[in-house]
Parts: C-alpha cells; sequence; structure tokens
C-alpha cells in the first residue's frame, strides 16, 4: 500500500506512538471536552461518495495550537458484504488505522474519542483532516476488502458536533439494547477480540451474550459478524464447551481459547467475577471496578470521572494498575453494558456489593440498579473517603451493613479491659493519660498514652560488644 505523497508516514510501527501535551499542535476530544464522538454507518453504493474526505468547520492549519477542540468523525461505508452489524466492528478499527499515522495519537471509542496531532507532524505537513482522512480510507480499504466505497467527514463545527453527538449516543444505545435478548445459557459459541494486543499482548476479550467487551464497543452480534467476514481478523469464535461453574462463568472452551491466544500467559478465566481468575483488562475498558477491602464492596469508576475515587485513587493510577492484559484480583476492567447484564458481578454478589460510583456513572446505570438499592449507593456527593463511605452504608443499611458492624467490632479493642498503670523508672517522668492496653507481638502488654511528655534526666548509650 502507498502513501507516496504524504507529508507524514503511514504504518504499523507508529502504533503506540505517545504525544505529550507540550509535543501537541491541538488535541480532540479527552476529559475537557463534552462532545465529541466516532461512528460508522453502513449505507447503500449510492449513498456514499467513495473517497472523499469532508471537513465541517475548522481545519487543522485554523485551530489554535495548545488547544482543546471538539471533533465527531463520521463514516459512511458500502459494499455487497457490508451490514449494520458491522458498523461497530468497522467503527473499532478507526483507532487502531489512526494510531498508524505517524503524529497523530487516538484513545478510547465512541464518546469518549481523544486524539492529538503532534506538533512536528504539523510541521512536515500534516496541515489538514484530509490526510487522516485518506489514510482511513486506504487503510480500511485495504485491510476490510468487503468495504467497496467509503467516505469520511471531520466535524469540528462545535454546534454541528453536538448535534450528531446527541444521534451518536441513541445510535450506540440501541446496538447495546440488541444484545440484551439473549443469554449465556443461549448459545454454544462466544467471540474473542484480540486487537489489543498491540499494547496488551496477553489480553484476550471474551465477548458472550450476557458480557459486552470491556471497550464497550463490541457486543456478541458484533464480535459475531466481524468473525464470520474477516476470519483471519482479530476476532474468532469461541465454542464455549462444558460449563464449569455457571455462577463464576467458567468455561472449558474460554480457558482453552484463552489459554492459546495469550500463549499460555492465562488459563483460567471467570466470566462473572473480579476474583480468583478475572478477565483480563487491556487499557480500553469504559469503568474500573475496584475492590474496597474496608467494607468488603465493589466501587466503581469511569474514564470520565475527574478527582479521586473514594478509595483515594483516580482513574488514572487505578487504569495502570488494573491494564496492559494481566489477571489483577481486586481491579477489573468493564464495558458499561455489562451493568445491564443478569450475569453482573453475579459471583461476588451483584448489586448487593456495590457501594460506590460517580453520581455520572449512577446516572447514566439508573435504569440497571435494583430499586431498593438505588438510595444504598453512595457517589461523591455522599462519601469522598473510606470512613464516610462506612458511615453512610450503616446508615442506610446496605446489604454489606451487617458485615461491616461485624468487622468493626473485630478489630475495636476489648473495652472493659483496664489498661495497667504504667511505673516509670528511676529517672524517667512520664506524665498523660493512659488511654488503653493491647497485647504486644511476643507478650506482655502494650500501653498506649495520650499527650503524654516523657522527660529523662539521663541517657546513657553503651556499645555492646557481639561474643
Ligand atoms: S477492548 Fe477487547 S473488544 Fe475492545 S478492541 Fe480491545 S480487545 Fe477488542
Amino acid at each position: 500500500m502507498s502513501f507516496e505523497g504524504f507529508p507524514v508516514e503511514v504504518s504499523p510501527i507508529y502504533e503506540g506512538e505517545r504525544i505529550r501535551r507540550e509535543d501537541m499542535y491541538v488535541e480532540f476530544g479527552g476529559g475537557k471536552v463534552p462532545h465529541k464522538f466516532e461512528l460508522v454507518l453502513a449505507a447503500s453504493m449510492e449513498e456514499v461518495e467513495d473517497e472523499s474526505v469532508k471537513i465541517v468547520g475548522p481545519d487543522l492549519s485554523e485551530l489554535k495550537e495548545g488547544e482543546s477542540y471538539p471533533l465527531g468523525i463520521l463514516i459512511k461505508v458500502a459494499g455487497a458484504k457490508v451490514e449494520k452489524d458491522l458498523e461497530p466492528v468497522i467503527e473499532r478499527r478507526i483507532h487502531l488505522y489512526t494510531n498508524y499515522v505517524e503524529g497523530i495519537m487516538h484513545l478510547n471509542q465512541r464518546y469518549d474519542i481523544w486524539i492529538r496531532i503532534g506538533k512536528k507532524a504539523f510541521k512536515k505537513g500534516l496541515t489538514s483532516l484530509s490526510w487522516w482522512g485518506k489514510a482511513l480510507i486506504r487503510l480500511f480499504k485495504a485491510e476490510m476488502p468487503f468495504i467497496e466505497k467509503m467516505e469520511v467527514t471531520f466535524i469540528t463545527d462545535p454546534e454541528k458536533v453536538k448535534e450528531w453527538y446527541d444521534k451518536a449516543i441513541e445510535i450506540y444505545n440501541a446496538r447495546d439494547a440488541r444484545a440484551r435478548a439473549i443469554r449465556d445459557e443461549d448459545v454454544d459459541t462466544f467471540y474473542g477480540c484480540v486487537l489489543c494486543q498491540s499494547f496488551a499482548p496477553q489480553h484476550v476479550c471474551v465477548i458472550s451474550p450476557n458480557r459486552v467487551s470491556l471497550c464497550g464497543a463490541l457486543n456478541w452480534f458484533d464480535a459475531r459478524a466481524a468473525a464470520n467476514v474477516d476470519p483471519k481478523g482479530p476476532n474468532f469464535p469461541i465454542p464455549k464447551g462444558k460449563c464449569l461453574d455457571p455462577i463464576k462463568g467458567e468455561y472449558e472452551g474460554v480457558n482453552e481459547v484463552v489459554a492459546k491466544r495469550s500463549l499460555g500467559a492465562v488459563k483460567r478465566v471467570y466470566l462473572y467475577s473480579m476474583f480468583e481468575y478475572p478477565h483480563t483488562s487491556c487499557g480500553c475498558f469504559e469503568c474500573i471496578a475496584f475492590y474496597i477491602p474496608e467494607v468488603d464492596g465493589i466501587g466503581f469508576v469511569h474514564r470520565g470521572f475527574r478527582g479521586a475515587a473514594v478509595n483515594g485513587l483516580p482513574f488514572s493510577t487505578m487504569a495502570a494498575q488494573t491494564g496492559g492484559g494481566i489477571q489483577t484480583e481486586g481491579f477489573l476492567g468493564v464495558g458499561i453494558e455489562y451493568f445491564r447484564s443478569p450475569k453482573f458481578f453475579q459471583a461476588d454478589g451483584g448489586w448487593a456489593r456495590v457501594v460506590w460510583m460517580p453520581s455520572e456513572l449512577k446516572e447514566r446505570v439508573k435504569d440497571a440498579i435494583p430499586p431498593e438499592l438505588y438510595d444504598k449507593i453512595a457517589t461523591e456527593k455522599d462519601a469522598t473517603n473510606v470512613e464516610e463511605l462506612k458511615k453512610f452504608l450503616l446508615e442506610k443499611d446496605h446489604p454489606l451493613a451487617a458485615k461491616i458492624r461485624e468487622m468493626e467490632a473485630a478489630a475495636a479493642p476489648p473495652p472493659e479491659e483496664k489498661p495497667p498503670e504504667a511505673v516509670p523508672a528511676a529517672g524517667v517522668e512520664i506524665t498523660g493519660v493512659p488511654v488503653g492496653a493491647v497485647p504486644a507481638a511476643g507478650g506482655g502488654v502494650r500501653i498506649i498514652l495520650q499527650g503524654a511528655k516523657i522527660s529523662i534526666k539521663k541517657l546513657i548509650i553503651k556499645r555492646v560488644e557481639k561474643k
């Protein structure tokens, strides 16, 4: 494939290229920009103006250096084999192919995209979004030959982005809703995705009817369509085989395929639990589930949440701990649609184990939360640290309240035990109030003094020779 005449190179070697803030010319989307999206729509042959790239709003050269802007990427595709089921599959590859372009960094997906254009690339001549569009068309047509016609529109006009953003959200929601009608028990085959192995080499997404991909972009129907139309691509069937544990979601076929595709790094996977053998997480997850040992509960934080979660950690810190394709007990990347799954953390207690999530996320998945638990799940408005969370859960009589009381009682010192009096040695004066005593390691008693002053009249330090 030739990219002759392009101002920058286009090659898989640029995948993984990071553009830091000080090196960026401009950025599109990301946390500071509320409206951004990428959307692929299947259309008829007549509706697509092949190989055309349109820009609605200011182009790169008209933007102010160092600023963040809204962006909509709208792609229309047509072809005899192009069907609606393939829209999300093609859409997910925007991330991959954009990252082949030298000087463009693309992160995340759907309504959450974040793109940076590097200063160096801009200086080399990447002064128009049309280069990016042309590169996408060539790459898509070469890698997905069933796409016969393709047209790309970049929308940078803020009003138009907002208009299309609302439509895009409706389309994403409709796609997600399709998979809700079937259950894991109804099918013999799940599907896998290894698109993210380029940066998380052991990661294998297992996509079942009740478990959407953790990036949220592919459900079971999408992955099936992708595996059928492009059998050599990153999506493949997983015959689920014998069910080894229906509660934890362990399947013989899944274990076998995951072991093979992760080159033996991951041998067992529980699809409905974040403990023991959780699903691996790459880095594209929409949300992170995190265990909070102090209340024995599960918290969630989504990518767009700014600030620290109730455990004191922001999304980015937890993402570093969760991602990379390794199994991390107590941390798990999930897609937002998984909140609506009947298998939602089934082995860990499901919704009854959920204790905290940002208010924005709680509102977004409101329809999935059992009504009797809705007010018992804290947000950042109710609790910003674990002590406040405990208090909230006890006050609201959360299903974990009894467990929290038990844990607190076990940790408290025996109330009736009277602390022994401290006897000062000669030459040592101690003043203060003894407030408690706990057994000391190795025997004896450790006395706790509050507000104590210790004055020592004479201190002799002697060297002791080792025999
Ligand atoms: S997160 Fe999973 S489904 Fe999504 S692109 Fe990566 S590997 Fe594929």
